[in-house]
């Protein structure tokens, strides 16, 4: 029995301009870390039939699937509000596979060698981080959360130097595509209508074929998209989490999470919290994560412009009547989220002052984000001395009172707050640890991690380790990992 491949490599069709045709460098030696078996089976691949020296040279891109026809995408992006070309510096997309239900998706090898836009990068990754975007990626699709997945990751018996020698790794990114805002941005730079109309029209193809006979499709693109990237970023907010470096060549068209550098979850509630090393400014604090969304769909926007009307100043005022709308979504979806967390029914003029005064009451105590749902949700972790202050008990009131109206029931809010609330998210002293025990060679705890995560709102036997925040004074930091 075969693998099951079964590419149709409709990107690598696309103007010259748009990418690279390219191989994976090959390694010099190979060796399989972890493997998705889960997903393999999703996407109908069937690896059981190779052995473990065919299976690493595979996903090292040392010998590569018949069909595939690889390239390098060719990609902008503001970074931290500059605008730079970009491109795929160290990833190599190499086919797009189509599931038994013809479902696609982009399989793309990540660390897998220079490109022509590689500027000063030697290309390659290192291990700690693949493994690091591969746990969050997949903890991340378990919380319900549109991402990217991680396919496999491989050691490449290569050295890579950063600060220190680490060992090199190529992790399989799995994604409905790897358009990008960027991708706009860039093919917009070049000023060729015609590429950018190409790119417009390979897009609601891939991804919005609703549209594809409207009137408007660039201006029905944007409404499509600036919906989705709105349910995008309240789901983040819901579980705590911290993307970390929201470039605009970090915001996928498909509108799945993307990019797993320097993200990380909030532990104590604090809107500012920031995790990033370079991001010193917090633009990417997780407060600030809607208003740089709009932000990046205003670029969007602009490289929409010449297609919307040919009259610029009508483009221009419909796409900003476009963009303009997104506070009052955005705050209609965020407060029925918070709803949902707080497992309230109905609309009540003043839920948002309850949820605005639980909020700050978690940042005034630095309770913990994760485990006061938990706690509401009546599974103690930590800190319980801090729920019997007057201050909580009064808004427990309040909100118990809350509770009584519309029909609610303990059964409903209790069901409806065990849906949105995770029990178990990344924890970041829990995600060094298994990294560090990987990186000697001891993928155990790894495993064991994921399997935790992989059933996040469900209650599990001795998870509470993975639950406990853990007290420090030293400000956990996280790097992008090139
Ligand atoms: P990121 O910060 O991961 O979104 O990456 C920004 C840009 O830098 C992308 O164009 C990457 O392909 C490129 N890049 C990151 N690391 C490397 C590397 N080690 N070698 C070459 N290019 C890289
Ligand atoms: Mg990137």
């Amino acid at each position: 029995m075969t693998i099951g491949w079964c590419f149709d490599n409709t990107y690598s069709r696309l103007p010259e301009a748009f990418k690279e045709d390219i191989k994976p460098v090959p390694v010099k030696k190979p060796e399989l870390v972890v493997l998705n078996k889960n997903l393999a089976e999703k996407l109908n691949l069937n690896f059981s039939n190779l052995n473990d020296k065919e299976i690493s040279e595979l996903f090292a891109g040392n010998s590569l699937p018949p069909e595939s026809n690889s390239i390098a995408q060719a990609y902008a992006g503001h970074q931290f509000g500059h605008f730079t070309m970009l491109g795929d510096g160290r990833a190599v997309l190499i086919g797009e596979h189509l599931s038994k239900k013809k479902d696609r998706y982009d399989i793309q090898f990540k660390g897998s060698g220079k490109t022509a836009f590689s500027r000063n990068g030697d290309g390659r990754a290192a291990l700690g981080p693949m493994l690091r975007e591969y746990l969050i990626s997949e903890a991340m699709h378990n919380l319900g959360i549109p991402s990217t997945r991680s396919l496999a990751v491989v050691k490449t018996g290569e050295e890579v130097i950063r600060e220190t020698s680490l060992q090199g790794a190529i992790l399989t990114r799995v994604a409905l595509s790897h358009v990008r805002v960027g991708t706009f941005q860039y093919i917009a730079a070049r000023q060729k209508e015609d590429e950018l109309k190409t790119l417009l029209n390979y897009v609601i193809d891939r991804h919005y074929p609703s549209i594809k006979n409207s009137q408007n499709k660039s201006i029905d693109l944007l409404k499509i998209i600036l919906d989705k990237q709105i349910d995008l970023v309240v789901n983040w907010m819901r579980v705590g989490f911290i993307h970390g470096v929201m470039n605009t060549d970090n915001m996928s068209i498909s509108c799945e999470t993307i990019d797993y550098g320097p993200c990380a979850f909030m532990d104590v509630y604090d809107p500012k919290t920031v995790f990033s090393s370079i991001d010193q400014m917090g633009r990417y604090a997780y407060c600030n994560q809607p208003v740089i969304t709009k932000w990046n769909l205003s670029r969007f926007a602009e490289c929409l412009i010449p297609l919307i009307d040919k009259n610029q100043n009508k483009a221009v005022e419909m796409a900003t009547e476009i963009i303009n709308s997104f506070e009052k979504k955005y705050e209609e979806k965020w407060l029925n989220m918070m709803r949902d967390k707080l497992g309230l029914s109905g609309v009540d003029e003043k839920d948002k002052y309850l949820i605005l005064d639980l909020l700050t009451w978690m940042h005034q105590e630095k309770m913990d984000y994760t485990n006061t749902f938990c706690h509401l949700m009546n599974f103690e972790v930590a800190n319980k001395e801090n729920f019997k202050k007057d201050d909580f008990e009064n808004w427990k009131k309040r909100w118990q009172e809350r509770l009584k109206i519309y029909n609610n029931t303990p059964e409903k809010y209790l069901k409806l707050m065990r849906s949105v609330n995770p029990l178990v998210i990344p924890r970041n002293h829990k995600v060094e640890e298994v990294l560090n025990e990987a990186n000697n060679g001891n993928i155990e705890p790894f495993n064991k991690f994921l399997e935790v995560l992989n059933k996040p709102y469900l209650e599990q036997r001795d998870i509470i380790n993975y639950q406990m925040p853990i007290y420090s004074n030293e400000k956990y930091q996280t790097f992008c990992g090139t």
